[in-house]
């Protein structure tokens, strides 16, 4: 019994370590972030070399790119310069951490654990079916690919100088700018993702698209991603547009990025866990949205749900066909 206890919790600690260190590649856009603070390191480790040196010019012209001349656009310009090297690394990238950490998760409980569900997973009684397993790790395959060549493209543009709010030296704005644009943009992005998610359970598109991630009635990390494309892009745009509108220092913004993937994939992961952060709900919030659909909107707080009353109630009844995000009153 103790071996198992022992066993239990060694498999917890390392799916999160393993998830954490995942999650910092697994989308391009953080792969993006990642190549623009190596960018202001070349810069100042120049400038700190008294050779003053034109970050775009160091970074853009042809004798400083990457690939040879023969695996270039030049039909696209110069703000495009190694695009097939980024395209191709952001899709590697993010296609490996994906199976990395699903087949992780999905081998350490859904395998090795599959006979104590109770001890683990959130609703022990049901597990997807084979079809809507393998369902959800090909549309999420698909939807990972389209991120990751989008997210590639962006990655190639800003790298080779192109438009971004994102900041990199502290003392531009300063450290009280830096506290309020952080907490600033992490509520901004789950204000967006509430409400975005509350448009996607409004009857008509939920029917044509939202349904899609709903088949998954009781999810697995794969499911975090596995979504109609159009579901996808809106929120990858919501995701990305802090970087082109509001001065955010960059490593503010990965920090955000993989708090949102961190726990994005926790939360569809299906197995319970606890969150250490006291406004981070606990894996069952999400999965019981997947169990009851109209409720449990948000993301990394309870706020909004809160304040528009859509937390699941107990006394109160869920189904697929009851939208509005009340319930029903049990009769
Ligand atoms: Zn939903
Ligand atoms: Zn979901």
């Amino acid at each position: 019994m103790r071996e198992h206890t022992f066993g239990k919790r060694t498999a917890a600690i390392a799916a999160t370590v393993v998830i954490a260190a995942a999650a910092c590649a697994l989308n391009g856009d953080t792969f993006l972030i990642a190549l623009l603070l190596g960018r202001s390191f070349i810069t100042l480790k120049e400038l700190n070399s008294s050779v003053v040196l034109d970050m775009n010019s160091l970074l853009t012209t042809r004798q400083n790119s990457i690939l040879p001349d023969y695996l270039q656009i030049p039909l696209l310009g110069s703000r495009m310069t190694d695009v097939l090297l980024f395209v191709y690394v952001s899709i590697v990238t993010s296609l490996s951490v994906f199976y990395t950490i699903g087949g992780f998760l999905h081998v350490c409980y859904y395998h090795l654990q599959r006979h104590v569900p109770y001890e683990w997973k959130c609703q022990p009684k049901r597990f997807l079916t084979d079809a809507n397993h393998r369902h959800e790790v090909l549309v999420g395959t698909l939807n990972m690919t389209m991120n990751a060549v989008i997210s590639g493209l962006l990655t190639t543009n800003i790298y080779n100088g192109g438009y971004t709010t994102l900041y990199f030296n502290i003392a531009d704005w300063g450290y009280l700018y830096l506290i309020l644009s952080t907490v600033g943009t992490f509520v901004y992005v789950e204000a967006a993702s509430y409400y975005m998610h509350r448009f996607c359970h409004v009857p008509l598109i939920y029917k044509r698209i939202h349904k899609h991630h709903h088949r998954y009635h009781s999810p697995t990390a794969f499911a975090a991603v596995a979504m109609h494309p159009v579901e996808v892009l809106a929120y990858q745009s919501l995701l990305i547009l802090p970087m082109f509108i509001i001065p955010i220092h960059a490593a503010a913004y990965v920090s955000i990025l993989l708090y949102d993937y961190y726990f994005g994939m926790l939360d569809h992961s299906g197995i319970m866990m606890d969150s250490w952060l006291p406004w981070q709900p606990p894996t069952k919030f999400h999965d019981d949205h997947h169990k009851y659909f109209h409720c449990n909107f948000g993301f990394n707080t309870f706020a909004f749900d809160q304040f528009h009353d859509t937390i699941r109630k107990k006394d109160r009844q869920y189904g697929e066909s009851l939208f509005g995000g009340h319930g029903k009153k049990q009769t």
